[in-house]
C-alpha cells in the first residue's frame, strides 16, 4: 500500500519546467587565438605557422600570428598588439622563457589564458604546456651515437640556452653519456651551447673541436638539423663527412637529403602537425573552461605545469620512407 501511495504521489508531483532550446544558444562563443612563435629560420616553424593556419580554418577560429624573429622584446610588443587586438588565449613558444615570464602575467591580467607551445616558459603561472620530451630527445640521440661510436672522442652541441628545450635536451645527452665519460670508454671534448640554435655557432665549435683534436672526433651529437648541417660542413672541410656520425633533430628536408647520402645518421621527427592541432584544440578548451586533458607535468621553476607530450621519433635511411613520405610530412619530389 506504501509503495502504491508513493507512487501515485511521485506521478502527481509538478512536473519541472523543461528548459526550451533556443535555436543557437548552445553554440559556444567563438573565439580568436594568437600564436608567437619565434622565428622562422628553421624550417619546423615555417610548418608550425602552415599548420596552425590550417588547423584554424578548419576548426573555424580566428588566429592572429606574429614572428619574433629570435628577439624576446619584438615578442612581447607583439603580444602586447594581440592583446589590444582582443585575443581569447595566446599560444607561445618562447625566444627566451624566462623574459616571457612578463608575457603571460600581461596576458592573465588581461583575463587571457595563456598554452607554452614547445618552448616551456618559466617561473610563470602558463595555465598549459604542449611539447615533445626534449629530455627524451636527449637521450634517444646520445644512446643512437653510443652505438655507432662506442669508444672515442664525441662533441656533443646544444641549442640556446634560453631554451627550456635546449637546456633539457643537454641533460638528457649527458644522462646517457656520463656514465660512458666515468668508465673512460668515451671522451667528451666539447660540450656547447650554440647562441639562439645558430648554425655559424655550431660550425665555429666543430671546427675549433676539430682542430684542438687533429681531427680525431668519433661523434657530433647535434640538437637540431640546422646546427647537424653546420657540423656536417665542418667535417666536409677535413674529407671527414659521411665518416663521422651525426644526429639531429626536426626531420628537415636538407636533413633527409644528408641521411639519404649518407652524410647525417639520423634525425628526430617530432610531428607538429599533432603539437599544433592539439594545441589549438586545448586552447578553445581553455576558452571555455573545460579540462584539455593533460596528463604530464613539466615544472618550470614556479610550479608542475600541467603538460600535453607526443612522442618524438628516431628516422634514419631504413624508415624515413615509412615515417615521413607515407604520413605525408615530406613529399617524395622535395628530396629529389
Ligand atoms: C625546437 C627545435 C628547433 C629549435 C630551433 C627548439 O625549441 O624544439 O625543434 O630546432 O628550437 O628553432
Amino acid at each position: 500500500v506504501m509503495v502504491l501511495v508513493i507512487g501515485l504521489l511521485a506521478g502527481c508531483a509538478p512536473k519541472q519546467a523543461e528548459p526550451v532550446a533556443t535555436p543557437g544558444t548552445e553554440e559556444k562563443k567563438p573565439v580568436k587565438i594568437g600564436i608567437s612563435l619565434p622565428t622562422q629560420r628553421e624550417e619546423r616553424w615555417v610548418l608550425d605557422k602552415d599548420n596552425f593556419e590550417k588547423v584554424a580554418k578548419e576548426l573555424g577560429v580566428e588566429v592572429l600570428i606574429q614572428v619574433a624573429d629570435n628577439d624576446a622584446a619584438k615578442q612581447q610588443s607583439q603580444v602586447e598588439n594581440m592583446i589590444a587586438n582582443g585575443i581569447n588565449v595566446l599560444i607561445i613558444a618562447p625566444h627566451d622563457g624566462t623574459a616571457a615570464a612578463n608575457i603571460v602575467t600581461m596576458c592573465h591580467d588581461s583575463g587571457i589564458k595563456v598554452v607554452s607551445y614547445d618552448r616551456l616558459v618559466m617561473n610563470a603561472d602558463v595555465d598549459l604546456y604542449l611539447t615533445f620530451d626534449s629530455l627524451v630527445v636527449g637521450e634517444m640521440q646520445a644512446k643512437w651515437m653510443l652505438e655507432r661510436a662506442p669508444k672515442g672522442n664525441i662533441a656533443l652541441l646544444a641549442g640556446d640556452p634560453g631554451d627550456s628545450c635546449a637546456v633539457l635536451y643537454r641533460q638528457g645527452a649527458l644522462n646517457v653519456l656520463k656514465p660512458k665519460v666515468d668508465s673512460g670508454d668515451i671522451k667528451l671534448v666539447l660540450d656547447q651551447e650554440c647562441k639562439d640554435w645558430q648554425p655559424v655557432e655550431a660550425l665555429k665549435h666543430i671546427e675549433n673541436a676539430l682542430t684542438v683534436n687533429k681531427n680525431d672526433i668519433q661523434g657530433i651529437v647535434a640538437p637540431n638539423d640546422g646546427t647537424a648541417g653546420a657540423a656536417i660542413q665542418a667535417l666536409a672541410a677535413q674529407g671527414l663527412d659521411g665518416k663521422v656520425p651525426v644526429t639531429g633533430q626536426d626531420a628537415e628536408v636538407d636533413a633527409i637529403k644528408r641521411i639519404i647520402e649518407g652524410t647525417q645518421g639520423m634525425t628526430i621527427f617530432n610531428d607538429i602537425r599533432d603539437l599544433g592541432r592539439a594545441a589549438i584544440v586545448s586552447a578553445i578548451k581553455l576558452y571555455h573552461g573545460e579540462d584539455p586533458g593533460a596528463d604530464k607535468v613539466n615544472n618550470n621553476g614556479k610550479y608542475d605545469v600541467p603538460s600535453i607530450e607526443i612522442a618524438p621519433v628516431i628516422v634514419d635511411k631504413d624508415n624515413y620512407k615509412k615515417i615521413l613520405i607515407e604520413s605525408g610530412f615530406i613529399k617524395e619530389e622535395a628530396l629529389k
